[in-house]
């Protein structure tokens, strides 16, 4: 069982629905979609054609109203398929959290409800090239101009960069309000005059997430497309941004780390010597090894699903938890890419390999801000009492 194992009425069809396109459409798209770094375009409309892109919309505005355990489950089975598709996902269902945690009717009306209905897309845009892993420190200015918000500025590493309608965007305080180190949240519909996209990046791993870097000119947002109040970017990134984001990327690298188990499992299970007849898994080193990396996959799992039902349930002590989840999630998949590499020996070892494509997706999860070292410093200042940031 790779996916949480008591799960409510409601999510046990959501995980059916999903497993069903990760298995049809993902897995036959996800070798070309690596190679040629593109988007995901036939699991996304899937996701959409089945009511699944609203996981997180609230039921009141027509969604499935699924929370973090939702969110991981649905994201780790995409992952282990094609994790690039996981991050759009996952991105998508984070960018759609933002939008519903203080939405006015009207954005109720012109996003979330669309989006329930599968007919629009999301995403989270906050990285910039000046602040870098540190994205709680925007520079793109922002100035009311009548009824109207102009902001300028760069965004960097846009997952569903160009596909998404919208896009939530964190900006410095409006100019002449608020106070050094505050943020604003805004939507940004695509295609607005004065933004513009660079090419796509070409990563090492996580090839087809379509990542690019957003460049806003003058850009003027509608008033109403301000997320929550002026000012309220302490309660959007600790109640909101970062643990949903955090149980989304957990659920990603965990789908990873569960795909590289797999590969190593199956080929040690299989490979037989011909000299011997022996089964490779039947040496006690090769037994053991396995046996390790399955209980680094199931320690990292239950500790995902458990801060997920916390998150869910409001528990104080759940963003403790929420913090080390990604940081475990990153290093179970590397660790567990790197061995299984290994244990796979030259079948593993080819370039245009599924687990080359899994090491290369997992080393992402290091790079992605709040990084590993961020993250472990982060709970560690938690259990201390200190302040995070
Ligand atoms: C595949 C991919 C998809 C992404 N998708 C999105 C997205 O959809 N939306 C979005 O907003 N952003 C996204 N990002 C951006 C990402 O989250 C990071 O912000 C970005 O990759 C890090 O910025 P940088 O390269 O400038 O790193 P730098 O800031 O230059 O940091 C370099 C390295 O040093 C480490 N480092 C820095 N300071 C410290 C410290 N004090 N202690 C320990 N280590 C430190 C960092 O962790 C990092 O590993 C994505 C990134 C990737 C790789």
């Amino acid at each position: 069982m790779t996916v949480p194992d008591l799960l409510s009425d409601s999510l046990a069809p959501i995980v059916d629905a999903a497993r069903e396109i990760a298995r049809t459409v993902t897995a036959p798209h996800a070798e070309r979609d690596d190679r040629d770094a593109r988007w995901p375009a036939e699991t996304m409309e899937a996701l959409a054609a089945a009511g699944l892109t609203g996981l997180l919309v609230p039921n009141d505005a027509g969604g499935l109203g699924q929370g973090m355990l939702g969110l991981v489950a649905v994201s780790e089975i995409l992952a282990a398929e094609s994790a690039s598709t996981g991050l759009c996902f996952a991105m998508h269902c984070v960018g759609s959290a933002v939008i519903a945690a203080k939405a006015t009717d009207y954005q109720r009306e012109h996003y979330l409800e669309p989006i329930a209905r599968g007919e629009h897309l999301t995403t989270l845009a906050l990285s910039e090239p000046g602040s870098g892993a540190f994205f709680v420190y925007p520079e793109v200015a922002a100035r009311r101009d009548g009824d109207s918000i102009e902001v300028t500025g760069t965004k960097s590493f846009v997952t569903n960069a160009g596909h998404a309608d919208s896009y939530v965007i964190s900006t410095l305080p409006f100019t002449g309000e608020g106070e050094e180190g505050q943020f604003n949240c805004l939507l940004l519909d695509r295609d607005l005059p004065g933004a513009s996209w660079d090419a796509a990046w070409a990563g090492f791993g996580m090839r087809s997430n379509d990542s690019r870097t957003l460049h806003l000119d003058h850009v003027r947002i509608p008033d109403a497309n301000l997320l929550g109040d002026p000012g309220d970017q302490l309660w959007y990134v600790f109640q909101v941004i970062a643990p949903y984001f955090l149980m989304a990327m957990a659920g990603t690298y965990l789908g990873v780390a569960q795909a590289a188990f797999d590969e190593a499992r199956a080929h040690v299970g299989t490979r037989r010597y011909a000299h011997s007849g022996e089964l490779l898994g039947a040496a006690p080193v090769v037994a053991h090894r396995l046996g390790e990396l399955w209980t680094e996959l199931e320690a990292t799992r239950q500790l995902i699903h458990s801060a997920a039902r916390k998150g869910d349930a409001g528990a104080p002590d759940a963003l403790t938890s929420i913090l080390a989840c990604k940081a475990a999630a990153g290093d179970a998949a590397v660790r567990i890419a790197n061995e299984a590499m290994t244990l796979c020996g030259g079948a593993g070892y080819r370039d245009d390999g599924r687990l080359t494509r899994i090491l290369r997706d997992a080393r992402a999860s290091h790079v992605m801000a709040p990084t590993t070292d961020m993250l472990k410093t982060w709970v560690g200042r938690a259990l201390l009492g200190l302040p995070l940031l």
